[in-house]
């Protein structure tokens, strides 16, 4: 293309074809062209000249980026269908369940069905909302998400009662451990109470995850480490949710929300944090109707050519804003502190100031969510005013920062003030063991006051809370597993 480069021609490519995957061919070495790409086009992938022998070097990456791209692909339609009204906020529970266990569906609201699959399925009596229609012609009414996941043919049901490793959590770090624990040996479980991904899986961009120089989403991430997990021999089940821990001598036994009971050699804690609420008056009853605590990724759709607000200034916000400026007319981010740089990473904080239809809202906060069934208005206090407005708004997205939900280990494993798991040298105070520990030796990095219990990732006390340091707990804790299988 003597009259274009390859960074110009995707960057119209991106225009008419934003779905598409970008994949730069460059000449050996010439990075200086492949990072202007991924600046400007969001490239996926660069490939070096020469590409030769092509079944190494270039088919396999093709391939990658296929298989991303119809993970995604909401055209060669053959996915479910979920029919329901925007403000629901089951809609939203159904959308949010499938996206995050990669399950491709189109959403559409009940008025004016025109899709005549859509409408053979659900026949001449009115559904009762929302309603999942599956490939095989199945329709769900209001499902919960058990019934849901048995009709995908999720696994919920354990083939065994005894692992090596119990792995609670499919998060980064649960993956990473899991991934350890199957490649050696071990047999491995993995629970998730949602879906395989934990909060990577919202990020619509992970950008400093080290050997992905274009970036790469948290949904291609998650998918991959499933996919990586699962081929070696790792049994995934999900949804399935711990809520109780039991020490019974040798035996760790981890008990499910259905009833079932697990017992293993040793179990790992990787089951991050979640979303904190914002208790302001309005949020409980809007949220999932107009309001939303992450979950960019399956919102962004609705928000075509609306003005979005989003609560929060740190990277996920940061990052959310990025992504739902493609499709909104306008991104205004609520931030308390003075400017966005004291709690994002400085890329993104250049990246949104050269984008014009984000703008900053500093020094304040929501103080209150009004709207009859659905978000129609925030109240916005200005700190260094002290002024408060009313500003119509019909999506709110919350990224306030997380908390563990480490309730259902109380009594067990020890805690820190704000829910955290306490690990390895934090245990011991004063050249004091923890209470009840009876072994001639300190607990290892990454163990808890339960020999044989480990906590990794961001559900730590003092933990990095960075997709690397998840991934990077999650692999090396199971040196420390061995460790303890060997020495017991
Ligand atoms: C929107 C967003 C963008 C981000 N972007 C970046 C980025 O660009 N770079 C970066 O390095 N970091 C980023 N982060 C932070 C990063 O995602 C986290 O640090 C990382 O995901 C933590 O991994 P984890 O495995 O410890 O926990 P999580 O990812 O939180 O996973 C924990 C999993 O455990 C499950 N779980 C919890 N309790 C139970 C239970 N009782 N039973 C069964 N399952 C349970 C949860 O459902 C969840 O799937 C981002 C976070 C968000 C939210």
């Amino acid at each position: 293309m003597p009259l274009m480069s390859g960074t110009e021609f995707l960057q119209v490519v991106n225009e008419l074809q934003p779905e598409a995957r970008r994949v730069l061919l460059t000449a050996y070495a010439d990075s200086a062209a492949a990072i202007d790409a991924i600046n400007k086009v969001k490239l996926n992938h660069y490939l070096m000249k020469p590409w030769e022998p092509p079944d190494q070097h270039l088919y396999p990456v093709l391939s990658d980026q296929l298989e991303d791209w119809q993970a995604g692909n909401r055209e060669s339609f053959e996915g479910a269908y979920v029919v329901g009204t925007r403000w629901a906020p089951d809609t939203h529970r159904l959308k949010d369940f499938l996206a995050k266990s990669q399950v491709p569906y189109r959403w559409i609201e009940p008025e004016g069905i025109t899709d005549t699959r859509v409408l053979a399925a659900l026949g001449e009596k009115p559904p009762v909302l929302p309603v999942v229609i599956l490939p095989d012609g199945s329709v769900l009414e209001r499902p919960e998400l058990s019934q849901l996941a048995d009709k995908l043919g999720l696994v919920t049901i354990p083939s065994r009662r005894f692992y090596d490793v119990i792995v609670v959590g499919a998060g980064p770090a649960g993956l990473a451990c899991a991934l350890y624990g199957s490649t050696e040996g071990l047999k491995t479980v993995l629970l998730e109470r949602e879906a395989a991904g934990g909060q990577a899986g919202l990020s619509s961009r992970i950008e400093n995850y080290l050997g992905f120089p274009s970036g790469l989403s948290g949904a291609d991430l998650a998918r991959r480490g499933v996919a990586q997990v699962r081929r070696f021999g790792t049994e995934v089940l999900a949804p399935a949710e711990a809520v109780g821990l039991v020490v019974d001598g040798e035996y760790r036994v981890v008990k499910l929300s259905n009833g079932q009971e697990l017992a293993a050699h040793s179990v790992v804690v990787a089951a991050g944090v979640q979303w904190r609420r914002l208790d302001v008056p309005g949020m409980d009853r809007l949220t999932g109707a107009g309001i939303y605590y992450g979950a960019a990724i399956t919102e962004a759709s609705s928000c075509k050519d609306e003005d979005v607000y989003i609560v929060g200034g740190a990277n996920s916000a940061g990052q959310a804003a990025v992504y739902f400026c493609e499709v909104a007319r306008s991104v205004k981010m609520i931030v308390r502190g003075d400017s966005l740089s004291r709690s994002m990473s400085h890329y993104l904080v250049e990246r949104i100031q050269t984008i014009p239809n984000i703008s900053i809202i500093p020094n304040a906060e929501v103080v209150e969510a009004g709207g009859q069934d659905r978000l129609e208005d925030i109240t916005v206090r200005h700190h260094d005013t002290q002024v408060t407005e009313k500003l119509p708004a019909a999506a709110l997205f919350i990224f306030i920062g997380a908390e563990p939900h480490t309730e259902w280990l109380d009594g067990v494993v020890c805690r820190d003030g704000k829910g955290f798991l306490v690990t390895g040298a934090n245990l011991v105070q004063n050249a004091k063991r923890p209470a009840g520990w009876n072994l001639d030796r300190d607990p290892y990095l990454l163990e808890t006051n339960v020999p044989g219990v480990f906590a990794v990732g961001d559900v730590r006390d003092g933990a990095v809370r960075r997709v690397a340091n998840s991934v990077g707990e999650g692999s090396i804790v199971l040196y420390f597993i061995r460790q303890y299988m060997r020495n017991r």
